[in-house]
C-alpha cells in the first residue's frame, strides 16, 4: 500500500469540560442532560445538525414504552405535545412490545430544548477523529470540522456514538458486528383503511411483497456482492393522518466500519426504496396517491464495535439477575436491568460508554439496542461520570450506592 507521513502539528485546544459526551443520539443526550444535573460543566459533540441519532435521522421512530427515570421525562414531554402514542392499527407482535410512535421533528427539538435546560454546551457539525491518552487515562479527544483539527479536554469521557469510536480510537478492546442494515423511510398520502381492507394489517403487507417478488412482479436482482435478507416490507402507521412510516428489508453482510461498503449499501437500499414505492402505488390499493415523504438521512445500521467490558450478560442474565450493582433498568414494567460493568471498557480510565455499543452477549443486543434501553443506559453512564469526577475517583472505582443513590434521585425505580 502507498503512504503519505504527515508532518507533526499544534492542535489547538478549544474546550477544557468536566464530562464531554461523544454522539447525541438518545444514549448521549441522557447521559448529557444527567451530567449537567449533578452541577458538572457538561459539552455534547455531534457529527450532523441535528440531535436524535438513529431515532430522528435514521426515522426509528418506533419505541418500546419510554416509562422510567429520563424515558419518562422524554416521553411525557413528546405526549404533551401529542406525538407519543400507542402504535395505531398494529400488527399483532407490535401490541406484545407495547410500541409507541414518535415524531421525528419534534424529537429533534425537545432534544435540544432539554440540553439547554441543563446549560449543556452543544457542539454539531463536528466529527471526533481521535482520542488523547495518557498512562492509560482518557484525557479527550480530537476533532475535525469547517474549523479545521482542534482538542478537548475532558475529565471523563461517555462515548455515546452508537459505533464505540472513542473507545476504539483509546485502544479499548471490542468485537465488530455485522447486522443487516435498513434504510427506513416515511410516506404519506396512504389511505390507511383501504390499505388494511386489502392486506388484513401491516404485518401481511411482508408476505403480499414476497408474493409480487416470487411473481416476478417486483424486482430485487440487486447487488451481487451484498445478499438481500428478506425483500419485504413492514409499515407502521405514524401518528399523523394517513403517513406510514416503512421497514423496507435487509441488507445483509456488510461491514459499515467499512466506508465502500457503506456507500454501496446506500445506493442498493435506495434503490430498493424506489422498486418498492413504486410497487406499493402500482400494486396495493390504498397506496395509488402516496408518495415519499423522507427517506432517513443516516442509514439503518443496527450495530458495528460492541466493547468488551467488566461484564458480558446475557438476555437471561438481563431479565433474570437483580444485579447488586444495577445501574439501569430501561422499563417499568420488564424486569431488564444492566449492570455497571455493560458500560466500563477495559484497559482505558475515565471512560464510560452508552447506547447500542455497550457491552452484552451479541443474542442479548436484539433487545439491548432498544431506544428506551439506549437512554437507560445513557443515564447511568452520564450520571456515573459526573459522580466520579466530584469524587475524584476512576468511574471503575466509583461507590455504586451513591450512583444508584442519585439515579433514584432522578426518579430511576431501579427495582432494587
Ligand atoms: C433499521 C433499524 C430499526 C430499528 N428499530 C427499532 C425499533 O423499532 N425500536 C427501537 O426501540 N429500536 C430500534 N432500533 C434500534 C435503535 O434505533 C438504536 O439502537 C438506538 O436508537 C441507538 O441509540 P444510540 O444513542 O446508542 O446510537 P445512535 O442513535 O446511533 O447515536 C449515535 C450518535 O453519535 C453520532 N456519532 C457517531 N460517530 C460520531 C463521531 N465520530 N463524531 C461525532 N458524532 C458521532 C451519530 O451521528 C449519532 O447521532 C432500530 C435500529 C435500526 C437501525
Amino acid at each position: 500500500m502507498d503512504w503519505i507521513i504527515e508532518p507533526e502539528r499544534k492542535i489547538p485546544v478549544t474546550s477544557e469540560v468536566d464530562v464531554l459526551v461523544c454522539g447525541g443520539g438518545f444514549a448521549g443526550v441522557a447521559a448529557a442532560v444527567c451530567a449537567a444535573r449533578i452541577g458538572v460543566k457538561v459539552l455534547l459533540v455531534e457529527r450532523y445538525g441535528f440531535l436524535g441519532g438513529l431515532v430522528t435521522g435514521g426515522l426509528v421512530i418506533t419505541t418500546p414504552p419510554l416509562d422510567n427515570g429520563i424515558n419518562r421525562e422524554i416521553g411525557e414531554r413528546l405526549r404533551a405535545k401529542g406525538v407519543y402514542a400507542p402504535l395505531q392499527k398494529p400488527g399483532a407482535e407490535m401490541i406484545a412490545l407495547k410500541m409507541h410512535a414518535i415524531d421525528p421533528e419534534v424529537v429533534k427539538y425537545e432534544l435540544v430544548q432539554m440540553l439547554g435546560e441543563q446549560q449543556v454546551q452543544l457542539l454539531l457539525h463536528t466529527l471526533i477523529v481521535g482520542s488523547i491518552v495518557e498512562a492509560g487515562a482518557l484525557k479527550g479527544v480530537l476533532i475535525e470540522n469547517k474549523a479545521g483539527r482542534q482538542a478537548i479536554r475532558a475529565g471523563v469521557v461517555v462515548d455515546a456514538t452508537g459505533d464505540a469510536d472513542v473507545a476504539a480510537f483509546a485502544q479499548a478492546p471490542f468485537r465488530v458486528v455485522k447486522k443487516p442494515i435498513t434504510m427506513m423511510f416515511n410516506m404519506a398520502g396512504v389511505d390507511v383503511d383501504k390499505v388494511l381492507s386489502r392486506v388484513g394489517n401491516w404485518s401481511n403487507l411482508k408476505q403480499f411483497v414476497t408474493e409480487a417478488v416470487a411473481k416476478g412482479e417486483l424486482k430485487f436482482e440487486l447487488g451481487t456482492t451484498l445478499e438481500w435478507g428478506t425483500p419485504g416490507v413492514h409499515a407502521e402507521c405514524l401518528i399523523h393522518p394517513g403517513e406510514i412510516n416503512v421497514w423496507s428489508g435487509n441488507l445483509r453482510g456488510v461491514d459499515a466500519l467499512d466506508p465502500n461498503q457503506l456507500t454501496a449499501a446506500e445506493l442498493i437500499t435506495r434503490e430498493h426504496v424506489m422498486r418498492l414505492v413504486a410497487f406499493l402505488r402500482g400494486h396495493v390499493p390504498g397506496f395509488e396517491q402516496s408518495w415519499i415523504t423522507l427517506t432517513s438521512p443516516i442509514l439503518g445500521v443496527r450495530a458495528t464495535r460492541q466493547i468488551l467490558g467488566g461484564i458480558s450478560p446475557n438476555m437471561q442474565e438481563v431479565r433474570g439477575i437483580r444485579f447488586a450493582d444495577t445501574v439501569a433498568k430501561p422499563y417499568a414494567e420488564d424486569t431488564i436491568r444492566l449492570p455497571y460493568g455493560t458500560l466500563l471498557p477495559k484497559g482505558v480510565d475515565n471512560l464510560l460508554v452508552a447506547g447500542r455499543c455497550i457491552s452484552a452477549e451479541e443474542e442479548a443486543m436484539g433487545q439491548l439496542r432498544l431506544i428506551p434501553v439506549c437512554s437507560a443506559t445513557g443515564e447511568a453512564a452520564g450520571t456515573a461520570a459526573a459522580l466520579a469526577l466530584r469524587a475524584k475517583v476512576a468511574p471503575a472505582k466509583l461507590d455504586i450506592a451513591e450512583l444508584q443513590k442519585q439515579l433514584a434521585k432522578q426518579s430511576v425505580n431501579l427495582g432494587l
